[in-house]
This record gives structure tokens, C-alpha cells and sequence, in this order.
């Protein structure tokens, strides 16, 4: 059966139908994770989100693969350790969507960064990480900084240093992890909200009683272990479990803000100092530049953080500061995007000085929270969530199997297989008249999955009025029959990242991508307004600055 909201009644009755030995609330990246790794050990498991997968900040990250340089500076030195190393790990099990990207430290005087420390930084910084010879740090002199970054400022330039992270779409690579727990057998579904949790007659935790957003029904899903792995809304559930006592959570926006390239036209990206101890990155990608972040507690609503014109403010000027000549105003920016972080309280700390690190939280009933950590550590957090979770369940389960488990799209053995792919994918393009442009867009979002929507352009050719309306169906038919795509913000925002990386195209053709949407769907006329009105709502809100 595909992982299609067409089968979503199939999905509701397998749900209502098991008892699972785990039930995972939250599908963001940590919960798709422990999802993956619980199937793999052959866990019958359930998650269930309550919008869309990866629609909490899952989707509003810097959308980076990194070891947290910054964290070195605090002597997180473990932390540097364990999530730089699991960097190389998330590359070679999704390569189409965690990429190598070269990044600009540079170095200004006055600065937090001296040239000496800086240098020692990323050697260590390597070291801890385990990173290959050739993709260790280089330090540039000041004549070769500005050689590698034309736009930054000469006069108090002092040097750079080069050194590697990863890129990556945290939307994409949530979602290729609950396509790969599902392929293992999981039960995902989203817009399937918790209401709160059921107990045996010892106080401890039996499942949850849950709500069907699509129909309003309530149902329960009953499970030996549940896992409450909410991000931001982690509390909130801890308090329906009457558990919210000792570690709280504290709750940091971050906001990120998007010009055309042309506008700011980078080489490579940049991560750099901002002047009060904060440091930010510049990081181009297509025909985009975005910018960020800010760190800031919130104390607002959590549904909905939005970027306002004191984060515009706060970004304009660090990124005009450093690249004085670009001189970006409000006016420039194309789209934007807020997330939260969810932290652990520490007494005494500011925003930024708070650790990333995980923490677990197991409360009297057996309800097990997790809350902290990073996209990239996500598979570490998900170990030791499942060692947790087979101790409880009593039964050998055996060792966690993600390290190597390659993930969907992402089935390439090497560097050469995913070139080659990528090259024979392009030649079945040029054989439809698909664009190689095309091809290679699909090919870094879908990977090996590609070759489905290529049969897809295949399959309709002679019923699409033009290509481009034929290359959006062929592409939307994939969200919507593998993807679990419901809404449209789901297609723009978690499966394409169109609302960031293409927002002015994008939002011109909302009602006809609507329309096709519904068509695939299947959906009534109510259904598509209020979707059609959520997608407009939201574009409109990515470009409004309050
Ligand atoms: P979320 O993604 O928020 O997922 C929680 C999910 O639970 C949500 O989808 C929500 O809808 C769902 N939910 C809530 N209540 C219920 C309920 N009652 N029933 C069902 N579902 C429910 N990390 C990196 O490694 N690299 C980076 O570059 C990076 N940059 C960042 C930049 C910013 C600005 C921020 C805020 C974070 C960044 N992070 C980064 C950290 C990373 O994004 C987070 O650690 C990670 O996304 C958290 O994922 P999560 O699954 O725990 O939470």
C-alpha cells in the first residue's frame, strides 16, 4: 500500500485495529527517527502528528548538517564530538539531501574571532568530527579572503579560514525518514492530533485518545510504551500526563530571511561574527540567499512564531555590516521563515548560551519525552530513545540498525553510483523532453525516487495542456500517492521548500496547484478553499513583518 492520504482510511482502522509495542507522538525529525529505528528492530510501531510531518522546526532550521562550531567556544566538546561525526553518517545514507557545502569563516578585527584561535578551532573542530584530509580546514591570508568573498568588507579584514559542513532541506530529510519507517512497516499519519493519554487501573501509561483532524473522530491507539517526542509542545503533553515537575522546556525563535541571489550574490556560504557575540550564516542556494539566525526567548504561541521587523532589523544590518556594499533593505527580502527551538531550562543561561544538548524525561505513568538536540544528531537521539523502549517492552530487539540503513531516495552504495544515477536519470529526461535543469531539481530533492516521476511525465504527457503544467502534475502525483501530501502547504512548504526557495514563482500559481491538488485528492470544494486559503495565508505571512 502507498504512503498516500488516499489510504488514509486504511490508515485510521490499522491504527484503531493494533495494540503497538510503541506509539510515537510528534513527527518531526526526532520522531520519525525513533519511528525508523524501532521498525528496523521490528517494533510494531505508530506515529501520529498533528498537522504535517516536520511542520514544527522540523522545517524552520538553518537547514544544516553541522557539528556546532560555535559549541566549541562554549566546551561542548562532547556534543562537537558526537553530532560532527554523524555528519559523514546522514551524507552517506540520504546523499540527495544532505550536501557537502564549502563555508567562509572570515575573520575581522575586533572581532570574537582571533586568527590564531580560529585556526586552532577548525583543527580541533575537524579532528572531533573525524573529517576526511580533503575536506579539512584551509586559512586563508587577507588578499585570499576577499579572493574567495569579493562582497566582504576589506577594511578591517584580517583573514578566513574554509572549512566544510552540510547542507541539507530538514523538511526533505524528515520526510525521507518516515517514508523509510513506513517502508519498514510503521504506521505514520498526519493531521492525527494527541487529545491526551489513557491509563490502566496502575496509573501507567496505556496509549492516547486521538483526533482525526480530517474527519473530527475521536479514536484511541493503544501501545505498551509511548513516546512524546512534540518538540516545542513537549510540556504540553508532559502536563496532560500530569508530569510537567523538575526540567522544563525554554523556548528560543529563530527567524531566517531570504533575498534573490542577484541581491546578494555570495560565493559560497558564510558564517560570521556579528558584533555582540552572536555569530550568522549567509547561505546561497539556487537562485537564493537566505540569512540567519536570531535567538531570542518566546514566550508567545507556539503554533505560530512569526518573524517580525526587529528580527528583519537585527539581520539587515549583521548582513549589510559585513558585506557593506550589497546594501539589502526590507524591501529585498522574497521570504522568510520562524522557527523554535526547544531547549532545556538552565538557571542563569541567556538564549544562546543555553546547551543543545538532548534530554530525557520519564515520568511516573511511563510516558517517555524527549526534547533538545539537533536535525543532525537525530539519529543518535532516536538509539537511545529505542535501547529505552526495548528495555521496557522486556524483550531483545537487538542493536540499532540506522547507522548504515540508507535512506529512502538516498539507496546509493557510493559517490559514483549517485553521479551515475543522477547521469542516467538525465538521459531518460532528454528521451521525454524534460529539461536537464528539471531533472536534477527532482534529482536532489527525490533522489532515486526521480525515476517515479519521470514515469509519472511519461503516464500524462498527452493529457497536460503544457510542460510545465505537465511537469508540476507529474511531480505533485508523486507527493500525493508517496509523500502523504494533503494540504497544499504541505506540497510548497515540507516537500519542495517552494515557499522559501521559490516564493514569488510560487505564489502566483497557488489556485491552478491547488486545483490539480484536489484533482489528485479527490477533494470537495470546502476542502479545497480552506486549503487554498491556508497555502495564500501563508505565503502572505512569510513576506509580512510585523
Ligand atoms: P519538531 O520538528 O518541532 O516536531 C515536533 C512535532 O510534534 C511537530 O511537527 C508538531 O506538530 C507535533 N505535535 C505537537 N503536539 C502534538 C500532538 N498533541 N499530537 C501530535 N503531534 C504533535 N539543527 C541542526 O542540526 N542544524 C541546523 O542548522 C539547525 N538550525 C536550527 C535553526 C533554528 C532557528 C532552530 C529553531 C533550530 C535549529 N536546529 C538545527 C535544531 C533542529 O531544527 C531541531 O532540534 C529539530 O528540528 C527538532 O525536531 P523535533 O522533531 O524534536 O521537533
Amino acid at each position: 500500500m502507498n504512503f498516500s492520504n488516499l489510504n488514509r482510511n486504511e490508515f485510521t482502522n490499522r491504527l484503531q485495529a493494533q495494540p503497538f509495542d510503541l506509539l510515537v507522538i510528534g513527527g518531526g525529525i526526532t520522531g520519525c527517527g525513533i519511528a525508523l529505528d524501532a521498525a528496523l528492530r521490528g517494533m510494531k510501531v505508530a506515529l501520529i502528528e498533528k498537522n504535517d510531518f516536520a511542520s514544527g522546526t522540523s522545517s524552520r532550521s538553518t537547514k544544516l548538517i553541522h557539528g556546532g562550531l560555535r559549541y566549541l567556544k562554549q566546551l561542548e566538546i562532547k556534543l562537537v564530538h558526537d553530532v560532527g561525526s554523524e555528519r559523514a553518517v546522514v551524507h552517506r545514507n540520504a546523499r540527495h539531501v544532505v550536501i557537502p557545502e564549502k563555508m567562509l569563516l572570515p575573520i575581522q578585527q575586533d572581532g570574537s574571532l582571533g586568527k590564531n584561535s580560529s585556526s586552532l578551532g577548525l583543527l580541533v573542530y575537524d579532528l572531533l568530527a573525524g573529517v576526511k584530509k580533503e575536506e579539512r580546514r584551509v586559512m586563508l591570508n587577507k588578499h585570499d579572503t576577499l579572493k574567495a568573498e569579493p562582497l566582504l568588507a576589506g577594511d578591517k579584514l584580517v583573514g578566513g579560514g574554509l572549512y566544510f559542513e552540510y547542507r541539507t532541506d530538514d523538511s526533505r530529510l524528515t520526510i525521507e525518514i518516515a517514508k523509510s519507517a513506513f517502508d519498514k512497516g510503521a504506521t505514520l499519519l498526519n493531521y492525527t492530533e494527541c487529545r491526551n493519554f489513557t491509563y490502566d487501573a496502575a496509573g501507567k501509561v496505556t496509549g492516547a485518545r486521538v483526533l482525526d483532524k480530517v474527519t473530527g473522530n475521536e479514536f484511541d491507539v493503544r501501545a505498551t510504551t509511548v513516546v512524546n517526542a512534540c518538540g516545542p509542545w513537549v510540556d504540553l503533553l508532559r502536563k496532560e500526563d500530569n508530569s510537567l515537575k523538575g526540567k522544563r522546556l525554554l523556548l528560543t525563535k529563530g527567524v531566517h530571511i531570504v533575498f534573490p541571489y542577484s541581491k546578494l550574490p555570495l560565493q559560497q556560504a558564510a558564517y560570521f561574527d556579528v558584533g555582540d557575540g552572536r555569530m550568522i550564516f549567509a547561505i546561497p542556494r539556487n537562485n537564493i540567499t537566505y540569512v540567519g539566525t536570531t535567538d531570542t526567548v518566546y514566550n508567545q504561541s507556539i503554533d505560530k512564531p512569526r518573524c517580525t521587523k526587529e528580527d528583519t532589523s537585527y539581520l539587515l544590518k549583521a548582513v549589510n555590516g559585513v558585506f557593506p556594499s550589497v546594501k539589502l533593505t526590507e524591501k529585498d527580502i522574497v521570504s522568510s521563515w520562524a522557527g523554535l527551538r526547544p531547549l532545556i531550562f538552565e538557571d542563569g543561561k541567556s538564549a544562546s548560551e543555553v546547551s543543545r544538548k538532548d534530554e530525557i524525561m520519564v515520568s511516573g505513568s511511563g510516558l517517555i519525552s524527549i526534547a533538545g538536540g539537533k536535525l543532525t544528531g537525530y539519529r543518535l537521539m532516536a538509539q537511545k530513545i529505542v535501547d529505552l523502549v526495548a528495555k521496557k517492552l522486556g524483550k531483545d530487539y537487538g542493536y540499532c540498525q540506522t547507522k548504515n540503513h540508507r535512506l529512502g531516495g538516498g539507496n546509493f552504495a557510493t559517490e559514483e553510483e549517485f553521479v551515475k544515477a543522477l547521469e542516467t536519470f538525465t538521459e531518460t529526461g532528454t528521451t521525454l523532453r524534460v529539461p536537464a535543469a528539471k531533472v536534477r531539481e527532482w534529482f536532489y530533492r527525490y533522489g532515486t525516487y526521480t525515476g517515479t516521476i519521470l514515469d509519472n511525465v511519461k503516464q500524462l504527457r498527452s493529457k497536460a495542456a503544457d510542460d510545465n503544467t505537465l511537469f508540476e502534475t507529474a511531480e505533485l502525483k508523486y507527493a500525493v500517492e508517496h509523500e502523504l501530501v494533503l494540504h497544499l502547504s504541505d506540497y510548497l512548504i515540507r516537500r519542495t521548500g517552494k515557499i522559501f526557495f521559490d516564493h514569488p514563482n510560487t505564489s502566483k500559481q497557488l489556485p491552478v496547484l491547488n486545483q490539480l491538488l484536489a484533482q489528485l485528492l479527490h477533494l470537495n470544494n470546502d476542502a479545497a478553499s480552506h486549503y487554498l486559503a491556508e497555502a495564500e495565508e501563508e505565503f502572505n505571512s512569510a513576506v509580512t513583518f510585523e
